[in-house]
């Protein structure tokens, strides 16, 4: 079955179009995790605000996680302090462990019945023990008591894992549910077109004096440039009956690394990453049955399912002002497969920034912060994936899709019937209804 695991025990009550103009204090746009987050923590503190969904609550990317609440992003604290220093790496690590800490509050003090468990995450390699032992390092320089270790739960030997203690999990649409039921939230409304201090949209405009973009890839394209400074990848998950509990979560580090994570009575197997509109031949969810028949040979997989993420050059998300020449708009995107704590952070930091307090250890989530050499080398290899595929425009192919939001050639992914973007990664489903963005618009038929 095409549908995550998340989706089988849970309705969401539904929400009504937006049918007529609004004046409010902020509009949010986008009601996945990101979105609902910073609308509660807004209203909260007061304000008024409207959230609208071109879908549903929970139906673009956060229904597909894998629900990790973690501050452990792969190898990410040795690459952190090699590009900004050891005190930018303090930040990164610190705002997501207080993010952690931040999900248990709320749950706790709204009494949200999310399967919210506290557990360890860890890292493992098969081969490369002189990087994980490296990233031990980093983490333990950036604030975080993580050990190395190798025990592990894991149906195979490994070199070395790294474990991050008191980490968590739970249910991401429970949750949201929980969190959304006093926000004022429109679905099947789609901003078309934002001005300064409006979002234009079928049923009305919303008049707002801020404006949060959340909506996973924004779809402006000018000002902030962000069709330039990201791109999508997109990973696989199956979800396996048979096989026995875990208690905590693991992400390979190599290669071939694979994702497990233990939800109800399910393990979900996860991995075969690659960029979106780049799929080759390669039978995904077969690639994970193979794996999962030789850990657990009584397995059964009942679910299959895939998602994708923004992914920013330097693979720190982008919080905070979308662009200088628009003060008042806010963004939450590059979460790189990393999305709960981001989220969490988003929420956080662009409350702050609208209600003018301080923004503590925020600059290196910062769009605007200063580009790294690594960061600079990944730009140019998008830019050339970029030229490769309008390349494909120049010399005509009649039979050719082409994406509405710039024009690439998109190519079919056989596996989950869509076509995708290989520039910016926007998907369409068979007969061109559009998935995901940052296009907007259905292809022509
Ligand atoms: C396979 C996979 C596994 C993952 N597992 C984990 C994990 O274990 N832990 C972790 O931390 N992260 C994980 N992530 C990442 C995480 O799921 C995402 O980062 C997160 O869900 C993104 O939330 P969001 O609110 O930004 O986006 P979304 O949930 O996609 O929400 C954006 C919303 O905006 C709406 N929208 C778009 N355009 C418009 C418009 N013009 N007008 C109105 N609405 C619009 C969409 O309909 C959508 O509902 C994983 C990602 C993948 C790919």
């Amino acid at each position: 079955m095409q549908e995550s695991v998340w989706t089988q025990d849970i309705e969401l009550p539904e929400r009504k179009k937006l049918d007529r103009d609004l004046r409010t204090d902020v509009c949010i746009i986008g009601a996945g995790l990101a979105g609902i987050l910073t609308g509660f923590l807004l209203k909260a503190q007061g304000m008024s605000v409207a959230i609208i969904d071109a879908e549903k609550i929970g139906s673009g990317q956060t229904r597909n996680t894998t629900a990790k609440i973690t501050s452990q992003h792969g190898v990410k604290y040795s690459e952190l302090i090699r590009d900004f220093g050891p005190s930018a790496a303090w930040q990164y690590a610190q705002a997501n462990e207080m993010a952690i800490s931040r999900y248990e509050k709320i749950i706790f003090s709204k009494k949200i019945d999310c399967d919210f468990k506290r557990c360890d995450a860890y890292l493992y390699t098969k081969s490369d023990k002189e990087k994980l032992e490296k990233e031990a390092d980093a983490a333990k320089t950036s604030g975080i008591p993580a050990e190395l270790t190798q025990e592990t739960e894991l149906p195979f030997p490994v070199k070395a894992a790294l474990r991050f203690p008191n980490q968590a999990t739970f249910h991401p649409l429970k949750f949201i549910r929980g969190l959304s039921e006093e926000l004022e939230i429109y679905e099947h409304t789609r901003a078309l077109d934002i001005g300064k201090s409006v979002v234009k949209t079928e049923g009305g405009n919303i008049q707002a004096d801020e404006i949060v973009f959340a909506c996973h890839f924004p779809f402006v394209n000018i000002p902030g440039y962000y069709f330039s400074r990201m791109h999508q990848e997109r990973s696989y998950v199956i979800g396996l009956e048979n096989v026995s509990r875990m208690n905590n979560y693991y992400y390979g580090i190599d290669r071939d690394g694979l994702s497990f994570r233990y939800a109800g009575k399910y393990m979900l197997l996860g991995g075969a990453g690659h960029r979106t509109g780049e799929h080759g031949r390669k039978e995904r969810y077969s690639e994970l049955r193979r794996h999962a028949s030789i850990f657990w040979p009584e397995s059964r997989a009942v679910f299959q399912w895939s998602a994708q993420d923004c992914i920013t050059p330097d693979g720190i998300p982008y919080i905070g002002t979308f662009s200088e020449k628009r003060p008042n708009w806010h963004l939450a995107t590059g979460f790189a497969k990393w999305g709960m704590t981001s989220s969490m952070i988003s929420a956080e930091a662009i409350t702050n920034q609208i209600l003018n307090r301080p923004n503590e250890m925020m600059e290196i989530f910062s769009p605007g912060r200063e580009v790294s050499t690594s960061a600079i080398l990944s730009m140019m290899k998008d830019g050339a994936h970029t030229v490769m595929d309008f390349s494909q425009y120049i010399i005509p192919d009649t039979g050719k899709k082409t994406c509405t939001h710039m024009g690439c050639p998109l190519s079919w992914n056989p596996e989950e019937e869509t076509y995708e973007c290989p520039c910016h990664g926007s998907r369409f489903d068979k007969d061109g209804k559009l998935l995901n963005g940052p296009a907007q618009k259905d292809l022509a038929r």
